[in-house]
């Protein structure tokens, strides 16, 4: 009788289980290692999670594994627990929620391997050798000069910064043995800043009050106004770490990580630093998760699946902008990383530290019931305050472009002044309205309820939904009239009409058609760095993270939607954005100043705005959150379906409820649905949602215990699919 050991493996995919394979006597893998699987036609990865010597099941039947795929393991036992309790939390799949913590190199089957680093040093110290390269191979001249610096010697990324071409001269250099190279598996070390600003009172308290705390789990909140000098109070922090040998996750939301924030870190802390985000390639990723693990870079700053960073020595998590909504993962697994990375510190008893000029009213709320240390900074430590938001009321103005007469007379006035301006309109495209003047047609996507948005660059109609395109039509479709008209204002229209306004003045364009590429950005955000006037006109790309001293004005061209949303979270939305965009002014040594186009100045939102502070704001909204039973006072869990018919989206969910009314819990928490989603088709599927809302998070919680496993069984297809989304954002 053959003697076996079994495993369990977590498999990408949607179902609530874990698969048992067959092991070799003699495999003494650890968990976390990846294997590829049989399953079905075809083999799968699978990570595992548990080894024992026996089974449930007859033995025989199970199947044995295909091969190991790495040999060492590629997420460790605090990622899998962290997994483990997001399975549990969020109720999702445990296979997805595990997989999706390996970066997207690795979810397939390619093979684990440490990367190793060169790092080269100069072989001689014969300093006519070298000054001879000067005249005829000056680039050879220059990669020595920068060795000479450097006594730690340099890797290939910091080549890169002194040569982007570094390669072949490096090698020319190799060949003539001026320098060489060893693998490099010491962490890079810190630099020494060259020198720290003085830190204001305000913050000198601030650090004098975490560090006490620095050594367990707590949550504290830097409630700063913006400008108030948070980041400074990151970096002292991320000092203190790396002077104790620690590692640090330092996150920001998904268009926080601009050039200026990695320069300002790179300045203060040298390249002991690993950055992801979406706009690196899968490979760039894997790197930048592969040096965090093996230490070789002490930081990862990134935006939110860099939680899932792996190290040995985790001494602190920071969340900048913790409002903000990129933080939330909308599709597959659905989880708020700011919520898991708390867990994640409570985990490993280190500190995590959350900013916000503007923080979310939860966490707001969490510092009312004393689980979270709140520190306020009223005060910038450059010259001056935030300029409070003027209201300009537009209700009888004419406009040009989307601009009233007073907003150019400002905009005038601060160019004149030399100061540079920032517009925020939050809609791209020409215009996003196209009707025809006879009969009323407006063009439709086919795809999506939604209307397609004029973009006259392109000459073409698209949906900012699911990207269909269609040339703009000569005629109208429904009565063959040609007067076809365009309305409203989007930021390509902004642009034409604010360069031929001011022909003399750069007008800079940042949203998601012009930006193609982080580099794109960059060369943007230059200009503004050169001080020169200019304006900047952009989406919610512009809204936040940048601090360029030379702005002086910013100017909200159109919030008024947002006042009259079906949503319960839009007023919390507004006020951090109207409140990010103004804060992005007056930063150097010109006041700055905020205006804010309305037609309804009278609205109590609108006047709060512009006369309180965001938290006495905060407060009421949170009042009116409590009043209605709303989160954070409130849980929302939402089951969605999205279906090739609005029935079959319809009749899954009906199922479900029908599990849930099984419980006579359902009976005391508040339901709605199933009904059709807002946009009920997007993409081409018809989308219905079921919502449960509860004042008593433990009812819920346990309505869910007694009813998720047989919902569980419901599968989900092509033809109708299901998912669940806990703490959803919006209902
Ligand atoms: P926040 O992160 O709160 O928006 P920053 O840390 O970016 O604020 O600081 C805003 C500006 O003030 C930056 O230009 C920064 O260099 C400067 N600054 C921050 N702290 C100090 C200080 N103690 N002394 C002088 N300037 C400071
Ligand atoms: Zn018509
Ligand atoms: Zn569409």
């Amino acid at each position: 009788m053959p003697q076996y050991r079994f495993a369990c493996f977590a498999i990408a995919l949607p179902l609530y289980r874990v698969f048992e394979y067959r092991l070799d006597e003699s495999d003494s893998s650890v968990v976390g290692t990846r294997y590829r699987l049989p399953f079905g036609q075809g083999t799968r990865s699978g990570i595992l999670l548990e080894v024992s010597d026996h089974s449930d099941f007859d033995a025989a039947k199970i199947k044995p594994v295909r091969e190991r795929i790495d040999l060492e393991p590629v997420l460790g036992e605090h990622i899998l627990a962290l997994a483990k309790w997001m399975s549990e939390y969020y109720l999702q799949p445990p296979g997805d929620v595990i997989f999706q913590c390996l970066p997207g190199y690795l979810r397939g089957a390619r093979a684990y391997q440490p990367l190793r680093v060169k790092r080269w040093r100069l072989l001689t110290d014969d300093a006519e050798a070298i000054s001879a390269l000067e005249r005829g191979s000056p680039r050879q001249f220059e990669i020595c000069q920068a060795l000479l610096q450097e006594s730690q010697g340099m890797t290939a990324i910091e080549f890169k910064r002194v040569n982007p071409g570094w390669h072949p001269v490096v090698k020319a250099l190799e060949g003539k043995l001026l320098i060489g190279w060893e693998w490099d598996d010491k962490p890079a070390r810190p630099v020494v800043a060259p020198e720290l600003p003085q830190l204001s009172s305000e913050q000198d308290d601030i650090l004098r009050a975490i560090k006490p705390r620095l050594q367990q789990f707590a949550v504290h909140l830097l409630d700063g106004i913006t400008g108030s000098g948070k980041t400074e109070i990151y970096l002292r922090l991320i000092q203190n770490c790396l002077e104790q040998g620690q590692q640090v996750i330092y996150l920001v939301p998904e268009i926080g990580l601009t050039n200026q924030l990695i320069d300002r870190v790179r300045h203060r802390l040298g390249e002991c630093f690993a950055i992801s985000h979406s706009g690196l390639t899968e490979y760039q990723r894997f790197q930048a998760w592969d040096r965090f693990r093996r230490a070789e870079a002490t930081i990862m700053l990134g935006t939110r699946s860099c939680l899932f960073s792996q190290c040995d020595h985790l001494g602190l998590i920071i969340i900048d902008e913790e409002h903000d909504h990129s933080y939330r993962q909308e599709d597959g697994v659905r989880y708020h990383a700011r919520d898991v990375a708390i867990k994640r510190a409570q985990m490993l008893d280190i500190p995590i530290v959350l900013g916000s000029a503007t923080p979310s009213l939860e966490s707001i709320a969490n510092c009312e019931r004393s689980t979270f240390f709140r520190y306020r900074m009223d005060h910038r430590p450059t010259r001056f305050d935030p300029p409070s938001i003027q209201l300009i009321d537009t209700r009888n103005s004419r406009f040009d472009f989307g601009c009233a007469a007073q907003t150019f007379a400002r905009i005038d006035a601060h160019l004149e002044d030399s100061g540079q301006v920032l517009v925020y309109l939050n809609r791209r495209g020409y215009a996003p309205i196209v009707m025809c003047h006879e009969c009323g047609w407006q063009s439709q996507c086919r795809n999506c309820d939604a209307r397609l948005t004029l973009h006259q660059s392109q000459q073409a109609l698209l949906c900012h939904h699911c990207g269909y395109r269609q040339l703009v039509p000569e005629v109208c479709p429904e009565c063959g009239h040609d007067e076809i008209k365009h309305y409203g204002i989007g930021t390509e229209q902004l642009e034409q009409g604010l360069n031929q306004r001011y022909p003399d003045t750069p007008v800079l364009r940042v949203d998601r058609d012009v930006i193609s590429s982080r580099e794109a950005l960059k060369s943007r955000l230059e200009q503004l760095q050169s001080g020169a006037p200019c304006i900047l006109i952009g989406t919610q790309m512009i809204a936040k993270g940048h601090d360029y001293p030379a702005i002086t004005l910013s100017v909200v061209l159109d919030a008024d939607q947002a006042l009259f949303s079906a949503s319960y979270r839009a007023s919390e939305r507004l006020a951090q954005t109207l409140l990010q965009v103004c804060g992005r002014s007056g930063r150097g040594d010109r006041a700055g100043e905020a205006i804010v186009q309305t037609r309804f100045p009278e609205h109590p939102l609108m006047q709060a705005l512009s006369r309180r502070p965001y938290r006495e704001v905060a407060d009421d909204l949170l009042q009116e959150r409590r009043l209605l039973g709303f989160p954070p006072y409130a849980r929302v869990v939402i089951f969605r379906s999205d279906a090739q018919e609005l029935k079959q989206a319809l009749s899954k969910l009906e199922t479900i409820k029908g599990l849930l009314q099984q419980s006579p819990r359902f009976q005391q928490l508040l339901s709605i649905g199933p009904i059709p989603a807002l946009m009920t088709r997007r993409i081409g599927r018809y989308r219905a949602q079921l919502s449960l809302i509860a004042t008593d998070h433990r009812l819920l919680r346990a309505l869910l215990a007694e009813a998720m496993p047989a919902i569980q069984e419901i599968p989900s297809t092509a033809r109708a699919n299901w998912n669940i989304d806990i703490d959803a954002y919006d209902l």
